[in-house]
């Protein structure tokens, strides 16, 4: 793993837990720049379903793999998701929806995917003042990462605010069907083989369960202070 020329933090955890909102606010807070990983596995699954690619044969995703770039765009306000480009098309509004969740739970399980899009995750991170958020940030991306933190909650309170998410979005929500997406996702994204969804040894665990985003984010602003 490459060093990093400034300092790299590090927010994991499952789906729903407050990751994105957390990191932003992180990154806004000290003026890093935030890498949204998850927006990358994303795009990798909307191509593949924009290409009907079967997802299922590991030869047909390979082959397509290096078709696809990727940019991230800086967001202009603290509560704006990340913006994504795949070969200069913006697909931002396009990637947030359920079905992109499972695409990408799947295919972020592919070797190859995982290599291009860590290789990819490190050159960002190799000029520092990072605040990155994923799954295997702290474990795979940046095990040397300045601080790291693992969020926690229950699959009923993640669900609960996914689905608040989407519908503030004016997205519709089966709250039931969103709950049994949360579980599925989080078997997969915890029992894949390689850099599975895991705390790593020396991260910060916190448990959202309870806390509002202020409390979560002040306890993590305390620890990095
Ligand atoms: O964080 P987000 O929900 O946008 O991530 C979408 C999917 O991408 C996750 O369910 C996970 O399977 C995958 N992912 C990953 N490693 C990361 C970030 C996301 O495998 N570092």
């Amino acid at each position: 793993m490459a060093e990093t020329a400034g300092p790299v933090i590090t927010i994991d955890g499952p789906s729903g837990v407050g990751k994105s909102t957390i990191s932003r606010r992180v990154a806004a807070h000290y003026g890093f720049t935030y890498l949204d990983t998850g927006a990358m596995y994303r795009a990798v699954a909307w191509y593949l379903l924009k290409h009907a690619i079967d997802i299922e044969d590991v030869g047909a995703v390979e082959s397509v793999l290096d078709q696809i770039t990727i940019t991230l765009l800086p967001t202009e306000r603290e509560d704006d998701d990340v913006g994504v480009l795949v070969n200069g098309n913006n697909i931002s509004d396009q990637i947030r929806t359920p079905d992109i969740s499972m695409v990408a739970s799947t295919v972020s399980a592919l070797p190859a995917v995982r290599k291009k899009l860590t290789t990819l995750q490190r050159q960002i991170g190799s000029r520092g003042c990072v605040v990155a958020e994923g799954r295997d940030t702290g474990t795979v991306v940046f095990p040397g990462a300045t601080n790291k933190f693992y969020l926690d909650a229950s699959p009923e309170a993640r669900t609960a605010r996914r689905a608040q998410q989407l519908r503030e979005r004016g997205k519709p929500v089966d709250e039931e069907q969103l709950l049994e997406m949360t579980i599925v996702r989080d078997r997969q994204d915890s029992e894949r083989l390689i850099a599975p969804l895991i705390k790593a040894d020396d991260a910060v665990l916190i448990d959202t369960t309870e806390l509002d985003v202020d409390q979560v984010f002040e306890a993590i602003r305390k620890l990095i202070d």
